[in-house]
């Protein structure tokens, strides 16, 4: 490729709503740009990634045995209704009408259409297992679409389904997914961690979540260094309360030194000082159905904000309150521990950051069915970075399996692959006729990988102040050319000329920079871009017949002898 014939358009600002690294350096790149909230045209430096990435995908896909087909984006509310999504899945799920007032759903996911599919295919366990996918165009109207490619509004999703005749071969084509996704991230050279999820809302028996590793993430992931355990902080805290450290949910129940407050009570059994570095927020929030609920937090010094999705849900119900009074009674009376929380503060109206962090919790609570309506803040709370641990799980608690302690880190969810069981084939009438000619409900698994996200997740690990750092694998280009005066110098010209042509033969994506920009400006670029090769090609060098190479982490650039540079790349 010429970079005179494709199309590059970077910017030396990020547009002022792009929050996070990733979002921010894919628009500066001109990868995407955006058309509405949550929703994005992929630009043609972008797209190139988005077909890299598939590409790997399919291509796993397709050696683990499952098998490719297309489906609809606008799909029949009938079949949504069979399974009752149709109502469950609320606002999230666009819904259409088209000229007679029929409904139709946009697709969010497709279970309903590939059960669909099968339910009239598939007869005989002889023709099992089996399963599908497709890469398609995806749309949840989520309440808070943001960070760019990371939580769209339209996105791409691979999603597969795998249909069995038992629960031992469910759990068979779902190990074959795990390994398929196992390969699949190793491929994309990203820092990834398998978890076990809790698939609460599906039903089923079996879920891991595969995260990008960054320190940006949502989700907060729990883990062993010294096993195997691994889970998402959902799952973890799912399990019996660690006895070594009583559960913040238990906190406000039982009774610590006799004769404290309530107030005091909390901090000991949470183990938090109760002084200064003690600080309260109170959140009131309305709920779905009407009504408000409050809560109240308390805030710790030496804590990250952004630790504050942690304990979202479970947190947030763990101090749960019926009125603001009753806050006011069991707080509001000790004193320098608690400022007024009747200073109203709308969350959308402050442009920090960290405020910004505390809307995305109140949004942890929307999740679980309220709405936002309005945070009440302690004097002390304006500051950002306090949240305390309201966590039944921490570091350094004694991992489940009795093998170590635990860990935390933060992670992108990439990818989510479940064992579904039999809801949607039951639901369905969805069914097969076993051995014994009798009919029974196929036993399925679903499996997603988020394809745009992966954009995201992978600049969020991978950047520097220059710009992102691609994985080659993934790279919207491996190696780009970068000439110094190419019009002037007949060498120059000869010289990157045949590199070019050696490196296409080669089968290496490689762009050359035939535009004609100074040099500081062309490597500006391409360092934004995230290029991971790049060969600076100049009449100094040549005369000794050595070209520059730098990698895109390289400190430096270094002399190669001309007839060299290539094996850099491959
Ligand atoms: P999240 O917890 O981030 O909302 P999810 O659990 O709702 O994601 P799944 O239903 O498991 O998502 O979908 C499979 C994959 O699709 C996810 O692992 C994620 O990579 C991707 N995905 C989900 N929602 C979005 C979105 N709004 N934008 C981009 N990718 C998404
Ligand atoms: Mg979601
Ligand atoms: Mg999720
Ligand atoms: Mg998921």
């Amino acid at each position: 490729m010429r970079a005179s014939r494709f199309f590059i358009s970077t910017l030396k600002e990020a547009p002022s709503d792009a929050e996070i690294v990733s979002h921010q350096l894919m628009m500066r790149a001109g990868m995407i740009k955006r058309l509405g909230s949550g929703i994005y045209t992929y630009m043609p430096m972008g797209l190139k990634i988005i077909r890299k990435v598939e590409a790997i995908v399919r291509e796993e896909m397709n050696q683990s045995g499952a098998i490719e087909l297309l489906m609809p984006l606008i799909q029949p509310a009938e079949l949504w209704q069979e399974t009752g999504r149709w109502d469950k899945m609320g606002a999230e799920l666009l819904r259409v009408k088209d000229r007679h007032g029929r409904e139709f759903a946009f697709q969010p996911t497709a279970e309903e259409v590939i059960t669909d599919v099968v339910r009239s295919e598939i007869k005989s366990y002889r023709q099992l297992p089996l399963n599908f996918y497709h890469i398609q165009t995806k749309f949840r109207d989520e309440r808070r679409p943001r960070f760019g490619l990371m939580r769209g509004r339209e996105f791409t999703m691979k999603d597969a389904y795998s249909f069995d005749r038992d629960l031992a071969g469910m759990q068979a084509s779902y190990q074959i997914m795990y390994d398929a996704y196992v390969r699949i991230f190793n491929r994309f050279g990203l820092k990834f961690r398998a978890v076990a999820a809790d698939n609460g809302a599906i039903g089923g028996t079996g879920s891991h979540e595969f995260h990008v590793i960054a320190s940006t993430g949502e989700d907060a992931l729990v883990y062993c260094p010294s096993s195997d355990y691994a889970a998402n902080m959902e799952a973890a805290e799912a399990l019996p309360v660690n006895p070594s450290r009583p559960a913040a949910t238990q906190a406000l129940s039982k009774p610590a030194t006799p004769g404290a407050t309530k107030c005091e009570q909390v901090a000991q059994q949470l183990g938090l000082p109760l002084a200064q570095t003690v600080k309260t927020l109170a959140l009131t929030v309305e709920q779905e159905g009407g009504g408000k609920a409050y809560f109240m937090l308390l805030l710790r010094g030496d804590h990250e904000l952004n630790e504050i999705k942690v304990g979202k849900v479970p947190g947030l119900s763990a101090h749960r309150f019926s009125t603001e009074q009753e806050i006011l009674d069991v707080y509001g009376t000790v004193p320098g521990y608690l400022g007024p929380i009747n200073t109203k503060v709308p969350v959308t109206v402050v442009a920090d950051r960290s405020v910004a962090n505390m809307a995305d919790f109140v949004c942890g609570a929307n999740e679980a069915g309220y709405h936002y309506a309005g945070a009440n803040w302690g004097r002390d709370c304006a500051e950002p970075a306090i949240v305390a641990d309201l966590r039944n799980v921490v570091e350094g608690d004694a991992s489940p399996d009795g093998q170590g302690v635990l860990a935390i880190e933060r992670g992108i969810e990439v990818g989510h692959v479940f064992q579904l069981g039999t809801a949607y084939s039951e639901a369905m009438k969805a069914t097969f006729l076993d051995e014994n000619g009798k009919p029974a409900p196929l036993q399925m698994g679903c499996y997603g990988i988020g394809i745009t996200r992966i954009l995201g997740a992978a600049i969020e690990q991978n950047y520097d102040d220059k710009g992102i750092i691609w994985p080659t694998a993934i790279a919207p280009f491996e190696l780009v050319l970068c000439p110094m005066g190419m019009d002037r110098s007949e060498a120059v010209r000869q010289a990157t000329e045949t590199l070019y042509a050696e490196a296409v033969a080669a089968g290496i994506d490689v762009i050359l920079d035939d535009r004609g920009h100074r040099p500081g400006q062309m490597f500006a670029d391409w360092e934004l871009i995230g290029v991971p090769h790049r060969v600076v090609i100049g009449d100094r060098g040549l005369k000794e017949g050595n070209l520059e190479y730098q990698g895109r982490r390289d400190a430096e650039a270094s002399a190669v002898p001309v007839a060299e540079a290539l094996a850099f790349i491959k």
